[in-house]
């Protein structure tokens, strides 16, 4: 049985054995793979070390600049924040397994099992 994928954003079909449809799924797995050069950017982006667009238009300011920049400092805020979220729900929602595992498989199991762990 086909269900609506329940992300706000989609509008496609889902098995209904499936939380998320298989492209919300591949674009989450996208995002989560960008997330450490993401934050390896903001981190210089935060100390200046980069070059970002929408820095001050016209004359120059008799201000100091400031050694850091607030605006990726407030959007490392919120990455960790968001990265904190779901690693609470991921935590609440993994129950340990106990017992052997493979030591190099790809059943569900074990890779459930070392999750856990
Ligand atoms: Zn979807
Ligand atoms: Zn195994």
């Amino acid at each position: 049985m086909a269900l609506d994928c329940p992300v706000a954003s989609c509008d496609r079909l889902m098995p209904g054995t499936a939380r998320i449809c298989g492209a919300c799924t591949a674009e989450l797995a996208r995002e989560l793979d960008a997330v450490p050069s993401l934050d390896a950017d903001l981190d210089l982006a935060i100390s200046r070390q980069s070059r970002t667009t929408g820095g001050s238009v016209g004359g120059r300011s008799s201000e100091k600049p400031l050694p850091w920049n607030e605006h990726a400092s407030e959007a490392a805020e919120r990455l960790q924040v968001i990265l904190l979220g779901w690693d609470r729900v991921l935590v609440a929602s993994v129950h340990p397994l106990h017992g052997p595992t493979c030591a190099s498989c790809t059943h569900p199991s074990c890779m459930y099992a070392d999750l856990g762990r």
